[in-house]
């Protein structure tokens, strides 16, 4: 599916939930954002119906997200459900861990691709802080089961804030030492409450993993569907990522959509453009309206996508003022 600028989509990611059992500082106010009624948040049954009708127009990779997609009960048979639709290659979540542990052996049953674990750092105090009480023990416990399963890849994504110690940079890159995994660095991006927060520039966190680990070297491969770039470092199992969208802008090779839990199609994380389909799809009784009504509104929203986003930059248009939690990062 091309868009106007000949990008050809071909990923979205989903958030199921807009609910989170965390509260990263970085990402939701402490007393965590007012809930979304249930019946506004799209049933399994159409989100099921959405992505058929974009595996139809060439969408063959899906990222589940949230909030925190474990809470939300029964996600193993979504990703079952997915997973058997036509023109679907790939279903991969990402979670902040503390519920993989016990969930696992049904998310492997349902056939899961990919599992990237969010663990910003490695220090329990510290941990606790950024998530505002969450147990990095079972963070690490759900990491743990999910390497030992080696049922699918697994990925570790850090956000790093502005200001934090080195050993912690570095204890996390130690995950892909001691197993077969890949770290990526994060830029913390304006959106959401985020905004309070500094980038911890990507050849500063390069600098600290070099004068431990020595040279980083670039991976010239693809790795993933996202526009992270690898670097290998010696003596490693799993390669070193960095997804800088801001201070590395990668918009003109953008393969993405974003479709909230309340079921607005996104086209960009920065404005707040795109396409209603929780109301088409509750509108049209008949099913074979339905989709045609959702087919033509994915295509109209594809081809007002925005070339590029603008974070740091005088703006135009109408940008997003929902966190990351209710976007699905
Ligand atoms: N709870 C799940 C998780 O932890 O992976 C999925 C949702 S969470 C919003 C997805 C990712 O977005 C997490 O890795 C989180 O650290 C990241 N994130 C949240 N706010 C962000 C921001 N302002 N800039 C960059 N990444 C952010």
């Amino acid at each position: 599916m091309l868009d106007r600028f000949g990008r050809n989509i071909d990923y979205i990611r989903i958030s199921v939930t807009d609910r989170c059992n965390l509260r990263c500082v970085y990402c939701m106010p402490e007393e965590g954002v007012p809930q979304i009624p249930h019946g506004e948040i799209l049933t399994y049954d159409e989100i099921e119906e959405i992505c058929r009708v974009l595996s139809g127009m060439g969408i063959s990779k899906i990222k589940i997200t949230g909030g925190e997609p474990l809470v939300r009960k029964g996600l193993p048979f979504l990703i079952e459900r997915l997973k058997n639709l036509p023109g679907i290659r790939q279903v991969t979540l990402t979670t902040n861990g503390c519920l993989l542990k016990e969930q696992l052996p049904a998310l492997i049953k349902a056939g899961i691709d990919g599992i990237n674990i969010s663990i910003d750092t490695l220090n329990e105090e510290k941990y606790r802080e950024i998530t505002r009480g969450g147990d990095l023990k079972q963070a690490m416990e759900g990491f743990h089961a999910a390497v030992k399963a080696d049922a699918c890849p697994v990925k570790v994504n850090c956000v790093p804030v502005y200001g934090e110690e080195k050993e912690e940079l570095l204890s996390v890159v130690r995950l892909a030492r001691e197993n077969p995994v890949h770290v990526r660095f994060i830029e913390m991006m304006p959106i959401g409450w985020g905004r309070n927060y500094l980038q911890l520039p990507e050849e500063e966190i390069k600098k600290v993993l070099e004068e431990v680990y020595g040279e980083l070297v670039p991976y010239e491969q693809v790795l993933g569907n996202g526009p992270g770039h690898y670097y290998t470092l010696k003596g490693f199992q799993g390669k070193i990522g960095f997804i800088s969208a801001v201070s590395h802008k990668f918009c003109d090779s953008c393969n993405r959509v974003r479709l909230t839990s309340e079921g607005f199609l996104k086209t960009c994380l920065q404005y707040s453009c795109g396409a209603d389909l929780k109301h088409l799809i509750r509108e049209n009784e008949d099913r074979e309206k339905r989709m045609e009504a959702l087919e033509t509104a994915i295509f109209q929203a594809l081809q007002e996508k925005p070339a590029c986003h603008h974070f740091g930059e005088e703006v135009q248009g109408d940008t997003e003022r929902k966190g990351m939690s209710r976007i699905g990062g």
